[in-house]
This record gives structure tokens, sequence and C-alpha cells, in this order.
């Protein structure tokens, strides 16, 4: 079905659309003022909202309960991963029982798209998408979240720990 739109002459000029939108603006303020309206509003970052358990926030590596980190270095959630952002360099684990640890495990948070891909294709829990949303920084480089970070950062409180621990 084709949906009507405005006439061009309303998209040409940005100024029709600045008034409108300061139209608005000024409408909620005055509406909630006069406490016509009361519009719900949060006093970030003093008031936080809270969010569905789904959200899709900071990354988290997942622990085994000897505290080493649970993923097995099989490379899925790198395969699945549509913004290529995750880089896992492998080794060969001590542990007779299991395969491969990760040396290095890397996401580049500013490639991410949060899609959550890399969490439902981890077959062992390793990788989840935490609740964090505030990572605003200064510089790039920052943006690239390493194993450390991702398993013990401080928020983690000595770590997460994966549904199958051992
Ligand atoms: S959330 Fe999506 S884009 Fe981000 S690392 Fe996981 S799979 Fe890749
Ligand atoms: S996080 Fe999960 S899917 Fe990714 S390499 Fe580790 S075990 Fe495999």
């Amino acid at each position: 079905m084709l949906v009507a739109r405005p006439k061009a002459y309303t998209k040409t000029f940005y100024i029709p659309g600045l008034l409108i939108g300061m139209k608005t603006t000024l409408q909620h303020l005055i509406l909630n003022l006069l406490h016509i309206r009361k519009i719900p509003t949060i006093q970030y970052p003093f008031q936080k909202r809270e969010r569905s358990p789904r959200f899709k926030g900071l990354h988290i590596l997942t622990k085994k309960l000897d505290g080493s980190i649970r993923c097995t270095s099989c490379m899925l959630c790198q395969t699945a991963c549509p913004a290529q952002c995750i880089k896992i360099t492998a080794s060969e684990n001590e542990d007779p029982k299991v395969e491969k640890f990760p040396i290095s495990f890397q996401i580049d948070l500013l490639r991410c798209v949060m899609c959550g891909y890399c969490e439902e294709a981890c077959p062992v829990d390793a990788i989840r998408m935490g609740q964090e949303y505030e990572w605003a920084n200064f510089a790039e480089s920052n943006y690239i979240l390493d194993k450390e970070f991702l398993s013990n950062r401080p928020s983690l409180k000595g770590g997460v720990i994966s549904k199958l621990p051992t």
C-alpha cells in the first residue's frame, strides 16, 4: 500500500520542520508545567529506568566454578557475528578434557550492532549480553573489549558463572 506523502516543498526547507519540532516541544513543556498532562520524566543519571531481562547490553564472558573462562574457543560466535567484530585467538588447554581456550578474546564495540547472535550461537553459555549500556568513552581504542574486561570488570563483582559451570 502506498503511503500518502506530504508535498515536497515542506521538505525542501528545514525551517518548517524546525518550527514544527519547537511547537511540539513547547506544547509538551506547557502541558507538563500546568500539570494538564503528566508526562513521565526520569531524572537521568540519578534515576535509571529498569530494563527488560531481554535487553542486550554490554557483553559478558562467563566463568566456570573454578573461576576460569567458560569459552572453549569453538568460534561459533565469531562465525555468527554479522558485524565481524569478534576476534578470538585459541590455544590448547592443559586440561585433557577441554580441547581449547581463548588466550585472547576481543570485541570491537564500535562495530557491534548488539544483535545478540553471539549469545544465541554459543553452545555453552560462555557469552551473554548483559544489562549495562553506559559505555561512553573518549578514545576509540577503549572500545576494543578484551577478555579481562569481558569477564572481570568491576561491575561484574567477581564474574558471572555459566549455566554449564564445569
Ligand atoms: S551482538 Fe551481534 S554484532 Fe555484537 S558481537 Fe554479538 S553477534 Fe556480533
Ligand atoms: S563464546 Fe561460546 S560460541 Fe564463542 S568461541 Fe566461546 S564457546 Fe564458542
